[in-house]
């Protein structure tokens, strides 16, 4: 059970290794590069599962009060 709800799991989808793995949100970006530079060269092969990266937008934009 998580005890932090400020910082939900952000998916992110690997396609070449096949995964998805659930990272806080405030680990993501970290955990993404750190993937890609070992696994793949520094390429930019896993990323946030993009359903989700725009409803992480628009709740950002919500909070900032960017949607009125
Ligand atoms: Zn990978």
């Amino acid at each position: 059970m998580s005890t932090s709800e400020d910082s939900p799991d952000v998916p992110i989808i690997c396609p070449e290794c096949e995964t998805t793995t659930r990272i806080p949100a405030e680990d993501v970006a970290d955990s993404l590069e750190r993937h890609n530079e070992r696994l793949h060269d520094g390429e930019e092969i896993a990323h946030v599962d993009p359903d989700l990266a725009e409803q992480l937008q628009n709740l950002v934009a919500e909070d900032l009060g960017l949607l009125d």
